[in-house]
């Protein structure tokens, strides 16, 4: 398999779960303030993804509760996506 896609350093250019191409700007972010809504698609308690629109100085996410989100998801199976904690989701 050829793959020219790059992402940024650290970040994986194919899902481990379902082997999707990841892009970042089709990342969803996983939100972490609470009172929010588990994941409709995941249910069980897994926090709700989401796409992001707002995003603090350092280009992290912002969940609709207004807390700041270090961890990404893949846009199709919605698995986590490690990212390495100094690699910025953007
Ligand atoms: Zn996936």
């Amino acid at each position: 398999m050829t793959d020219h896609h790059a992402n940024e350093p650290g970040i994986p250019t194919r899902c481990p779960h379902c082997s999707a191409a990841i892009d970042l700007a089709d990342l969803l972010a996983i939100a972490e303030g609470t009172g929010l809504p588990e994941d409709p698609v995941l249910g069980g308690g897994e926090p709700l993804r989401f796409r992001p629109a707002r995003f603090d100085v350092a280009g992290r996410p912002i969940d609709p509760s207004g807390a700041v989100c270090g961890r990404l998801a893949c846009h199709r199976c919605r698995g986590e996506i490690a990212i390495p904690a100094k690699a910025s989701p953007r």
